[in-house]
């Protein structure tokens, strides 16, 4: 079966102590994960450590970075490159989430070059793409997020995207209560593993996790998780309080 994913992204929230509890919280609630299933923490750079050993006695349990630079090194003030995270054992990253390519001017080949320096750290990229309202509203949502995977992904050889996960976040549905329903969330999904399969093989798409993210909560994560084509979720609100994220864990397939 392909990997299952929760993934929390924590955003610019929860000073050190209230994230070290949070994940107390979680991790005393004792989950085991199966082989197939995989929870993910998205902390704050100075939380990274803290993180890892958190979870590192924990099966299937990992902590990753919100971002990394898009150059490998140099005089870059304040930025953090994928070298630097692999130096300190992190194997996850998020690329290219919404808010990152709207604040901060996130090109589609600027996250190409981003992903190339994970995979040559050894970090798995949680590669997000999604639409914004606009383009839902017109129905062209999905040559959009093709387009996404295109400029920023299929550059790489088959051996290496297999590897990645993918998280579809319709930008309309981050942070604002709204989520996609079932069948939209399923049905861009399987757009996206079709992309896929056209431009590599059935098998790398069916290979590939591609995660739901916008408004996941407690009570509708196993419906949104129960979709085919839906294998867990990128969770920001809902990862900040531990019951609610505890479920969400729980729910995956
Ligand atoms: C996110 O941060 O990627 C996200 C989906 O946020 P929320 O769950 O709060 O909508």
């Amino acid at each position: 079966m392909r990997k299952q994913i929760a993934a929390a992204n924590w955003k610019m929230n929860l000073t050190y102590q209230n994230g070290e509890k949070l994940l107390d919280d979680i991790l005393d609630a004792n989950i085991k994960l199966s082989s197939h299933q995989l929870a993910i923490f998205a902390v704050p750079y100075p939380y990274l450590i803290m993180t890892r050993s958190e979870v590192e006695d924990e099966k299937n349990y990992y902590a990753a970075a919100q971002n990394c630079h898009h150059k490998r090194s140099g005089a870059y003030t304040g930025e953090v490159s994928a070298d630097m995270l692999h130096s300190i054992g992190i194997n996850y990253c998020v690329v290219g989430h919404s808010e990152r390519r709207e604040y901060n001017g996130e090109t589609n080949a600027m996250l190409a070059d981003k992903v190339n320096l994970c995979y040559e750290n050894n970090i798995i990229p949680v590669f997000c793409c999604g639409e914004p309202l606009a383009i839902r509203e017109e129905g062209t949502q999905n040559s959009y997020v093709a387009a996404q995977l295109r400029e920023s992904l299929f550059h790489l050889p088959a051996e290496k995207i297999k590897e990645i996960i993918i998280a579809y976040e319709p930008i309309w549905a981050i942070g604002t209560g709204k989520t996609a329903t079932t069948e939209q969330a399923q049905e861009i999904h399987h757009f996206l593993r079709t992309v896929i399969a056209d431009q590599y093989s059935e098998s790398v798409a069916d290979d590939i996790p591609i995660l739901y993210g916008g408004s996941v909560k407690a009570n509708n994560a196993k419906e949104l998780f129960s979709c085919p084509d839906v294998d867990g979720g990128l969770v920001g609100g809902a990862s900040l309080v531990a019951e609610d994220f505890i479920e969400i864990i729980k729910a995956l397939k």
